[in-house]
């Protein structure tokens, strides 16, 4: 491990000053940086411990806002997380272990990298780790890796539960600089890949995460997640599928948010397959049109074609669940 510094920051403006430092990073609860630490794929000159930093669970604007530095298990444990978002609930419960969710941080699982192993591999080539140097998940193993979203550069997986569920409900994240506060959508802040899948987050130097702003949406309360995976826990997903359903009295659909996991560099929000839907009677044929106009682009590697008919199938399974559930 490269040596490096550490500081415990007692207040954002603290946070600030020392993460402009070039070679500084914001700790979270470590449960992915320290493991890349140890293994030479990061080596940060300065770590700044932001987890004393906004911890709250607050009302706001009739939706909930959560401080960056929340514990995983505490944001799925809240009882107005459970009741109006169960679908971030649900999905924060599937990941990792109790031990790895009580330490992990919403900042941190919003910029945790990828668990391609090839990045974690200091002797195999990853553009990611280190740019320019070719990627060796494309003539290698990729039964894991992305259908949507890649490049010829980089087809890794964003790997987060938590953050498939926040892009299905309209997640804001709310960012702070010695320049100011902003805010972007979740959706919107995460990049894919192309030819520089090293930059992987819409995060400008030295730019903290201070929160994420669920805002109000009443049909989110019926909605839920489904995690695909090779076994049934501590295992990453395979795919995965977050979904809220809003249905007329005749069974027409008239809302719907949906967005699936482990298929692209980032969480990615359904959007063909939920222009698809809008109006449409909720039924398999629908649900299955719509699964398909979304994966009509996936362009499957050697290793990973299956991920598209289980993508297919779990859209539907999902979907069909919450249609037969609504009242
Ligand atoms: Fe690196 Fe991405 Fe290739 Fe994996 S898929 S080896 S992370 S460039």
């Amino acid at each position: 491990m490269t040596p490096f510094t550490f500081v415990r920051a007692a207040d954002p403006a603290t946070a600030l000053r020392l993460g402009a430092v070039a070679g500084a990073k914001y700790l979270g609860g470590g449960t992915n940086l320290i493991d890349l630490m140890r293994e030479t794929i990061e080596h940060p000159a300065a770590l700044i411990d932001v987890t004393g930093l906004g911890a709250d669970i607050e009302e706001r604007d009739g939706g909930l806002i959560i401080g960056a530095a929340s514990r995983n298990t505490a944001i799925a444990e809240h009882s107005a997380v459970r009741t109006r978002y169960p679908a971030l609930s649900r999905a924060i419960l599937t990941g990792a272990s109790a031990q790895i969710r009580n330490m992990a941080t919403l900042g941190g699982n919003l910029l945790q990298r990828t668990r391609c192993a090839y990045f974690y591999d200091t002797a195999a080539s990853c553009n990611k780790r280190m740019p320019g140097a070719g990627c060796d998940a494309m003539g290698g193993f990729n039964r894991i890796h992305a259908v949507l979203g890649a490049s010829p550069s980089c087809a890794a997986t964003h790997p987060s539960d938590m953050c498939v569920a926040l892009a299905a409900l309209d997640a804001v994240v709310h960012l702070e600089s010695p320049a100011g506060t902003r805010t972007t959508k979740l959706t919107e802040f995460y990049r894919l890949p192309g030819d520089r899948p090293d930059v992987e987050t819409a995060l400008r130097p030295g730019e903290l995460v201070t929160a994420v702003e669920l805002p109000a949406i009443p049909m989110a309360a019926r909605s839920t997640y489904r995690k695909v995976r090779d076994r049934s826990s501590y295992a990453f997903a395979l795919v995965s599928v977050a979904a809220a359903l809003e249905l007329a009295p005749d069974g027409t659909i008239l809302d719907v948010h949906l967005a699936l996991g482990g298929v692209a560099p980032k969480p990615w929000r359904a959007f063909k397959a939920e222009a698809a839907l809008r109006g449409k009677p909720a039924t398999p044929d629908s649900f299955r049109a719509a699964a398909r106009a979304e994966l009509a682009d996936a362009q499957p590697l050697r290793d990973n074609a299956f991920k598209i008919a289980l993508a297919e199938r779990t859209i539907m399974a999902v979907l069909g669940g919450l249609s037969e559930s609504h009242p």
